[in-house]
């Protein structure tokens, strides 16, 4: 090396493609980047964003090194988001550039928010006063910043008084900084009174903010204080100067978690969900990046928010299964949101009524703690569950409501009170067929029946979201008017009430309702009475608080238990008792009535005894026997094609190369239950391993000796599969 020239400084850059590691760049000179920086490359003939990585990983030739084009004026991505992003890659066997390209999601806010163009008292007067100028320059003479337009509607007058001001330069121009996209929450704005219960369990977890990594399960039943507890651990977290994240599984529906949060603490948190307008997601981004906001209530993908100092986060309704995302890369929020505390050195919280199998396994073996709220707060008892046995009490011919549920429907709104009829299914009805030639309506491009919504006069694919007209004629046999629909979605629910109760004001609440603007609404307007009897699917199950609601029936309390999922049973326990907790929530006697064919079933006996140890206690046993998770791992693998032998042949090939191993079987290939979504023939492999088996490296074994994907072949691992269709 010659004395004058200065040695080429080169870093990796972790681009956002399905790359496995990062890519080195050079940093032209009087450039300054750092690990995490957030920059702009070269890649192939187009331009990329990407993180600064840590060490140099690929060794390239420096004449061929590309320069950074851009360095963006960003606080870095820290370490510790760095690691879990390292660590979310291993785990899931996803590319890291993918999992990267999560921390990447909002460009425009890589630069900063330009300030807003403001103006100050210069400390002059105009050469002629009138009421309106009076007006502005009583605001203005505070010598506080103001925008144009905001001093204006102040003063309550228009704009171009304030501009003929400046034109005689009362004003000088400023800048002002972008504003706050959520006030700072006030840790003592308003500390609730917690009963002694609520106290003993907010002070434990109070008592871990701060002091390292620590992950807790808090087990309360529904209506407990869950949620009263946590806020304190989060103003624990707030009063240290720490960021704070809240998951929670149905964030575009959680108005009412908004509004706590705002009583309890003056300002609402930062939300954070595909739902968000472009500019608020943007502004969001950034104010985590830059520290400024404090709290983030989120769906899963907050994880990957650009946190400089997160101290806490809650994973509210953690056995939820909307926590798993099952989309290019595949996790776990709740998992991936204790790994996230263990390398940022911070304590999880995670708060059910019903956990997960997973988590109580943990807290029975104590690698999780565990606080217990074991009863609803203050006056207000756990409704009264009992089992409808169909057998026994059946629903009248070409109805679904038992004559038992139907008499408590008509108590409840004569003592005008508000009933929900519980059912995990929308539209009318899930299979039309014809009477004549028996004929299915099959969706074209998915092995699944398509769903008739009534109300929009379709039938649906709810694999795919194809949608046609319903025919007035079959389309196999040419017969008129001679199409049933088989089967009840919630549609069909309400239409049933409405010919037993045609003057109660009867609301259907799904999830193709409507934009999540319009759900909002609704919500508020039952919690407000404005329904009597409410339709719905498990949407209303989730959080909600409507203090008038003392009836909950479950329609068909079976529809889980008969795939072959294995956490059937305790799924449907976890959604019956979530559903069932919506009543009597405030004080009022109340009543959860269950409609079932299996009323012995161990669901149906732990949820109408109440006895949810019990229930626990067989499921665990269960997994335990068949080595399942927690006591056993397990990855699927989904190979699909354009065509299902092309599938299969590819499923085989992979089964062929599996590696021998002691504590690894490989299972399968099998068609997946839905064998076609999309027009892609599906085939599942399912590997499960002993507890302590390794199945990342067998994973990665498996797939490095496999053949080449060809032609339209995709191949898709899902480490510990929530989904086994
Ligand atoms: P969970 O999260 O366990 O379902 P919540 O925190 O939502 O329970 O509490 C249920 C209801 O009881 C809410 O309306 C809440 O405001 C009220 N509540 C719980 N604890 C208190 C308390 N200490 N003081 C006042 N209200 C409370
Ligand atoms: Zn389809």
């Amino acid at each position: 090396m010659s004395e004058d020239s200065k040695p080429l400084r080169v870093v990796p850059v972790m681009v956002p493609m399905p790359a496995e590691r990062p890519y080195s760049y050079s940093v032209p000179d009087g450039m300054a980047v750092e690990p995490g920086s957030i920059v702009r490359v070269p890649l192939g003939p187009r331009e990329v964003s990407g993180i600064v990585w840590d060490t140099p990983t690929d060794k390239v030739d420096p004449k061929k090194l590309r320069p950074i084009s851009h360095v963006f004026d960003c606080p870095p991505i820290d370490e510790a988001s760095r690691r879990f992003v390292d660590w979310v890659a291993s785990w899931t066997l996803a590319a890291p550039g993918m999992v990267a390209r999560m921390y990447l999601r909002a460009p425009a806010a890589f630069d900063p928010e330009p300030p807003l163009e403001g103006i100050r008292w210069a400390g002059n007067e105009p050469d002629r006063m009138t009421s309106a100028r009076q007006r502005v320059l009583e605001l203005a003479r505070d010598g506080m910043a103001w925008t144009r337009s905001g001093v204006a509607r102040a003063a309550g007058v228009s704009t171009t008084v304030v501009n003929g001001l400046a034109e005689q330069g009362i004003f000088e121009e400023v800048k002002i900084p972008a504003p706050p996209v959520v006030a700072l929450p006030d840790p003592e704005y308003a500390t609730p009174t917690l009963s002694p219960n609520q106290r003993a369990a907010a002070d434990e977890l109070v008592q871990k903010v701060g002091a390292g990594f620590s992950t807790t399960l808090l087990d309360g039943v529904t209506g407990s204080g869950k949620t009263e507890v946590y806020l304190e651990a989060i103003a624990a977290a707030v009063r240290q100067g720490k960021q704070v994240l809240v998951l929670v599984p149905e964030i575009a529906l959680t108005a009412a978690f908004l509004d706590r949060f705002h009583d309890r603490f003056g300002a609402k948190p930062a939300e954070w969900h595909s739902d968000l307008a472009p500019r608020t997601r943007e502004r969001v981004w950034r104010q985590v990046a830059e520290g400024r906001v404090r709290v983030v209530a989120g769906a899963r993908s907050s994880l990957f928010l650009p946190f400089q100092n997160l101290g806490l986060i809650v994973v509210d309704e953690e056995h939820d299964p909307a926590y798993k995302q099952e989309d290019r890369v595949y996790y776990s929020a709740r998992d991936m949101a204790v790994v996230r505390g263990h390398l940022g050195k911070f304590p999880v919280v995670l708060a059910s009524a019903t956990p997960s199998v997973e988590t109580q396994v943990n807290a029975l073996q104590g690698r999780y703690s565990k606080v217990v709220l074991p009863t609803r707060f203050a006056s207000a008892a756990m409704p009264d569950l009992r089992a409808i046995d169909m057998r026994k009490a059946p629903p009248a011919r070409g109805g679904f409501l038992s004559p038992a549920l139907i008499e408590e429907v008509a108590k409840t709104i004569e003592r005008k009170e508000q009933a929900l009829l519980f059912l995990n299914r929308r539209g009318y009805a899930p299979l039309t067929l014809c009477r004549v030639c028996g004929h299915r309506f099959q969706c074209e491009g998915c092995s699944s029946w398509l769903v008739e919504h009534r109300f929009r006069g379709k039938l649906v694919c709810h694999q795919c979201g194809h949608n046609e007209h319903r025919p007035e004629a079959c389309p196999s046999c040419g017969t008129l008017d001679h199409l049933v629909a088989c089967g009840p979605g919630v549609e069909r629910i309400a239409e049933e009430i409405v010919q037993h109760f045609p003057d109660a004001r009867t609301i259907v609440l799904s999830s193709d309702m409507g934009g999540v603007k319009r759900l909002r609404l609704e919500f508020e307007a039952v919690a407000n009475g404005e329904a009597d009897i409410v339709v719905g699917t498990q949407l209303v199950a989730k959080g909600h608080n409507f203090p008038n609601m003392t009836l909950v029936g479950v329609v068909d309390a079976d529809i889980g238990l008969a795939n072959g999922d294995p956490r059937a049973a305790e799924r449907t326990f976890q959604l019956l008792n979530q559903v069932t907790g919506r009543a009597g929530r405030t004080g009022k006697k109340s009543l959860g009535l269950i409609q079932t064919y299996q009323p012995h079933h161990p669901v149906m006996r732990a949820l109408v005894s109440g006895q949810a140890e019990a229930f626990y206690e067989q499921e665990i046993a269960a997994r335990e026997r068949e080595h399942l998770p927690p006591f056993g791992r397990l990855a699927a693998i989904v190979v699909s094609a354009a065509t299902r032998a092309e599938a299969e042949a590819h499923a085989r090939a992979l089964r062929r190369v599996a590696p021998g191993s002691p504590d690894i079987s490989v299972l399968g290939p099998a068609e997946a239950p839905l064998a076609v979504v999309a027009g892609r023939h599906r085939f599942r492999l399912l590997v499960h391993g002993e507890r302590k088996s390794d199945i990342q490296s067998y994973l990665r074994a498996l797939l490095a000796a496999a053949p080449k994907e060809r032609g339209s072949i995709r191949v898709q691992v899902d480490v510990d599969p929530q989904s086994f269709l």
